[in-house]
């Protein structure tokens, strides 16, 4: 077949399936509309942090009260050991999420109290315990820093010699990990180390979830 002068690279091919009638590709024109859906629905839940904090205190500070100590994977009565961080908080302030996620599970536990359990990208599980109010039901997806609870003192945080807390725990493929490797700052307990040293000479039981 002669070519016209006037014919275009495309000129023998097949039409392209899927044209607009502008004749833009139809795949433009889906692509552009998946990213402005994207966009619209999924910013809102982009951590703009790795972490942000649970609490609105401008420096979290971590329990160190007559009745244990509030650190990563600190002794507790029966072998045990401390899963979470407790981050002294003055009661009903409100708790905020570390990360974007869905809420997996809300519900209350013996030791733990009222606690929120919330499921992030990259197998990240985040838990908020002896929480007073729960503003947030099992599925609702929250964005990262919304408040989804007050900190309160239920569950084994009830005691009156343990320091008003939040219980924050973070777990990675099903193992706990300290929440301070997510870069949480938190400050040194230097003006309570005193009152710990005490108790622990007086024989107290490590206690609190
Ligand atoms: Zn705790």
């Amino acid at each position: 077949m002669r070519r016209p002068l006037d014919a275009g690279p495309g000129f023998g091919r097949r039409p392209l399936l899927g044209m607009s009638p502008r004749g833009a590709p139809l795949w433009i024109g889906m692509l552009v509309g998946s990213l402005v859906t994207w966009t619209v629905t999924e910013l809102p839940y982009v951590n703009w942090h790795p972490v942000a904090s649970p609490l609105e205190a401008s420096s979290l500070i971590i329990r160190q009260d007559a009745k244990g100590d509030g650190r990563f994977l600190a002794p507790r009565s029966g072998g045990r050991r401390h899963q979470g961080i407790d981050l002294v908080a003055d009661l009903h302030c409100p708790v905020r999420a570390i990360r974007s996620g869905t809420v997996v599970q809300v519900g209350v536990h013996r030791g733990l109290g009222r606690f929120v359990e919330l499921e992030h990208r990259q197998h990240l599980h985040s838990v908020y315990a002896h929480l007073d109010e729960v503003l947030v039901e099992a599925g609702a997806r929250v964005r990262q820093g919304t408040q989804i609870g007050t900190v309160g003192k239920t569950g084994n945080a009830r005691h009156r010699w343990i320091t008003p807390h939040l219980h924050l725990e973070v777990v990675r493929d099903g193992e706990p990990i300290d929440p301070q490797s997510l870069g949480l700052p938190i400050a040194e307990p230097v003006a309570s180390r005193l009152v710990t040293r005490l108790a622990g000479d007086s024989g107290h039981e490590q206690g609190g979830e």
